[in-house]
């Protein structure tokens, strides 16, 4: 039997507000343990929330980004139950009357074609508080810290229309890249500003009824996402196919450890009550509001790929990459206008430098290599000054802070040779210093020559430290060989 996996996403996106949904205090990251959470947050009696107007104001503006229907009269409201994170007893958050309403994201996939996803609603909510853990029982203690509670979200909720992985990821990551451009959410994964609970279900390929899906909640980067759905498919085939039955249940998986595990059954949730939250007003939304915050949107991702695409003459796989991270972009084009070599400069930045960032966990913003830097580098490329392998070397001395592509050609005595009449002599010396290689090269069959070729090559690079202009090289030995045949 062949299956079709079906996936849905609930993204939690924190907003990137000063200050909390309800309250005054801080929503700034890693201060010391409940130092950050209020009257309002701790839910002392007689406190009442003040809606943070930013708050809806970014809740807008992705509705607006997703073209979505924005709702001009939401509710929160109350769901309620209890966990030492939540002093309140309940979670004000938005169920009936969410502010954003059905809109759609497109999602670019590795074989150059692009799906729409549905989105079924996003809703402004609170964060809770987080417990934590030190030693093992029966003497290790629990504490719980209160800074996130009161954090604000929205909850961003997809329609089940992901058939792999790769489409969730891909979908996973263009919403990361519309609320970083936006502007609406810091993006630090790491530190819980976007996590992903996924669903997930099979059904027998053709079948237009869906499976009984789990769900695998607070998944917190891209690569543990993909490894848990993965799992889950294969768990549930297996299932399925040895007679089981799939139950609806929620589930945690490590990305550390690479287990998962059943966190509780569907008979085991909570009837959360919801209730229309009586300290809060309806939130109203005004045709002005709405018209302001869609002029202040950005260039989304999607426009920025056609433009790269369009200005820049590069490919839609190098434009979307480029595009879709805000920092990244900034960086492109300034360093595309010093180096007037999109091309390269995209290959350099979404190669060498994306990769030596990510190793030593640096970003565009802090990176070692300027913009500027990047684009002296690739100039001498470009213009044959120094080869491919001579470039690595001079991008590792600009990391290092050795100065400039320019100084560091110099003080290290890397110009690639390109002038003619040197690099044949170079090619006569070798091939005259190797009689019993050019005699094999004459003697073989013709597919043959082509592999020996190398040996020479190798040869002469040797013989000229590295600096032969390995193109002409090629060209004048060819040249030499054939009037020996
Ligand atoms: P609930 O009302 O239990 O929260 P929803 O219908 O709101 O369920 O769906 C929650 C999430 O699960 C959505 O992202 C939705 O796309 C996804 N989903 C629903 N049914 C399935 C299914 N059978 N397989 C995969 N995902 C599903
Ligand atoms: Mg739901």
């Amino acid at each position: 039997m062949n299956w079709e996996t079906v996936i849905g996403l609930e993204i939690h996106v924190q907003l990137a507000t000063k200050t909390k949904i309800f309250s005054g205090a801080s929503t700034s990251f890693g201060a010391e343990p409940n130092s950050q959470a209020c009257a309002v947050d701790l839910a002392m009696p007689g406190t009442l929330p003040v809606l943070n107007k930013q708050a809806v104001h970014y809740a807008v503006m992705f509705g607006l980004a997703i073209d979505a229907e924005i709702e001009q009269e939401s509710v929160f409201e109350r769901k309620n139950y209890f966990y030492p994170d939540l002093p309140k007893g309940y979670q004000t958050t938005q169920l009936e009357k969410p502010v954003v309403g059905r809109g759609s994201v497109v999602i670019q996939l590795e074989d150059g074609t692009s799906k729409a996803i549905r989105i079924h609603h996003a809703h402004l909510e609170e964060d809770a508080g987080k417990s934590t853990h030190e030693g093992d029982l029966p003497h290790g203690v629990s504490g719980v810290d209160l800074n996130r509670a009161g954090t604000p979200l929205i909850e961003i909720v997809s329609e089940p229309d992901m058939r792999s992985a790769e489409e969730a990821v891909a979908f996973a990551k263009k919403l990361h890249s519309i609320v970083t451009s936006i502007g609406i959410c810091d993006g630090e994964m790491s530190q819980g500003s976007m996590r992903f609970d996924v669903n997930v279900s099979v059904r027998p390929t053709g079948s237009s009824t869906l499976g009984t899906r789990t769900e695998t909640k607070n998944l917190n980067s891209f690569k543990f996402m993909e490894e848990a759905i993965e799992r889950e498919v294969e768990r549930q085939i297996d299932l399925i196919e040895d007679g089981g039955t799939v139950i609806q249940e929620t589930r945690l998986y490590n990305g550390d450890t690479k287990v998962a595990k059943s966190m509780r059954s569907k008979e085991e949730a909570n009837d959360y009550r919801y209730f229309p939250c009586p300290d809060l007003l309806p939130v109203i939304v005004t045709d002005e509001t709405i018209d302001e915050l869609r002029r202040s949107l950005p260039e989304l991702p999607d426009a920025r790929m056609e433009r790269f695409i369009h200005e820049y003459s590069l490919s839609t796989y190098d434009a979307n990459i480029l595009a879709s991270d805000p920092t990244m972009s900034v960086f492109f084009e300034s360093s595309a206008a010093r180096s007037n070599n999109p091309k390269l400069t995209a290959n350099w930045m979404i190669g060498e430098l994306t990769a030596r960032l990510n190793n030593e966990n640096l970003t565009f913003i802090n990176s070692p290599v300027s913009a500027e830097q990047l684009a002296g580098l690739v100039a001498r490329v470009a213009d044959n000054s120094i080869s491919n392998k001579m470039a690595k070397q001079v991008f590792d001395a600009i990391w290092q802070g050795e100065g400039s592509a320019d100084e560091i050609i110099e003080t290290k005595g890397l110009k690639q040779v390109s002038d003619s009449g040197a690099l044949e002599e170079i090619v006569t010396d070798v091939l005259e210093a190797n009689p019993a290689m050019v005699e094999d090269f004459v003697n073989s069959d013709e597919g043959k020559r082509k592999k020996k070729l190398g040996g020479f090559m190798g040869q002469i690079m040797k013989a000229s430290k590295g600096q032969a202009n390995p193109q002409q090289v090629n060209k004048i030995l060819l040249q030499k060989l054939n009037e020996l045949l």
